[in-house]
């Protein structure tokens, strides 16, 4: 078991499909069964697929109950972070755990390729809301876009997400993460969409590559070419868009020293600097002050990205 002091938590955040979620971090940075060439996160650095206790679970609710002390406005508590949550062996206990000790749904953000195993469908039966992931049609794409642990393979994934949905008594959002010239041919869409109607998920989310992807050749999808998708995927199909709650004073969990505050965020996210401004409640100047100070400082760096200025650590 790694015993690392660093909090567990983060945010809240604003989430494109999460409205104010506050995050909780279960697996160490970028330990992923995946490398996805559009991982926000960059490159993975440990691809796995052995489930093991990353950081103990009652670690993880000290902290939840720290980040939740202050009374934040949030609408879920969501498993998620700088890697693939069910690859933390006790995911289902503490789900139980969260639903037990706090009013909030709990939602779980996974890329979805361990739900072929009894044992990790099993623990994620008592969240609120799954949200996993589906990128491919075929064996190649699947490995052009996922670059996988070796052991993982199409059929094996879209079958375990298709028998999850069977039996999961709660909500399933469906990503379909879209990459232009990649996964976007009619004919990949249309075996796409087959799998969508057997899986049958309550919300089908469109998403593209909108921050800096860990490979510069992952190339978003036009807003465009998004709205039309959606038709095609039918009524329940949404293009996310862009966060626009505003968070007040009191609902962000901000720590008393705000550049380090600025520092966790980004290293779990690339954001723009109204991303962060909202996720910490900070004055709009006082971030832009901040960030140029962390930039000159050499502790940030920025990446255009479609017209948007995103900063990350360096
Ligand atoms: S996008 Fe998600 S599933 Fe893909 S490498 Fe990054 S953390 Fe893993």
């Amino acid at each position: 078991m790694i015993d690392r002091e660093q909090k567990r938590t983060f945010g809240p955040v604003p989430s494109r499909r999460l409205g104010r979620s506050l995050g909780i971090d279960i697996v160490p940075f970028k330990t992923c069964t995946y490398d996805c060439i559009y991982c926000q996160l960059g490159q993975t650095t440990d691809k796995t697929v052995t489930r093991t206790e990353f950081f103990a679970i009652d670690k993880i609710l000290r902290d939840v109950h720290r980040a939740l002390d202050i009374k934040p406005k949030i609408d879920y508590l969501t498993l998620s972070g700088s890697g693939e949550p069910t690859l933390h062996n006790n995911i289902g206990k503490l789900i139980s755990m969260l639903k037990r000790e706090f009013s909030y749904p709990v939602a779980v953000l996974t890329n979805g390729s361990l739900l072929y195993e009894p044992d990790v469908a099993q623990s994620l039966m008592q969240a609120d809301v799954v949200l996993p992931t589906l990128a491919a049609d075929t064996e190649t794409i699947f490995q052009c876009v996922h670059r996988p642990h070796p052991s993982l393979h199409f059929d094996t994934v879209v079958k375990g997400i298709i028998n999850f949905s069977k039996t999961f008594k709660n909500d399933l959002w469906l990503e379909l993460f879209l990459l232009d010239g990649i996964n976007t041919i009619e004919e990949t869409l249309r075996t796409m969409k087959e799998i969508v109607d057997e899986i049958k998920p309550q919300k089908i989310h469109l998403n593209t590559a909108t921050r800096p992807p860990a490979e510069e050749f992952a190339y978003p999808v036009s807003e465009e070419k998004l709205e039309s998708f959606k038709m095609f995927f039918g009524q329940n199909a949404e293009v996310i868009t862009d966060f626009k709650h505003v968070m007040n004073q009191q609902t962000a969990n901000v720590s008393s020293d705000i550049e380090q505050s600025i520092l966790q965020l980004l290293k779990r996210r690339p954001c723009t600097d109204k991303d962060i401004a909202t996720a910490l409640s900070l004055h709009s100047i006082e971030t832009t002050k901040i960030i140029s100070h962390l930039v000159i400082k050499g502790k940030i760096e920025r990446r255009h990205q479609q017209g948007n200025i995103f900063y990350k650590t360096k």
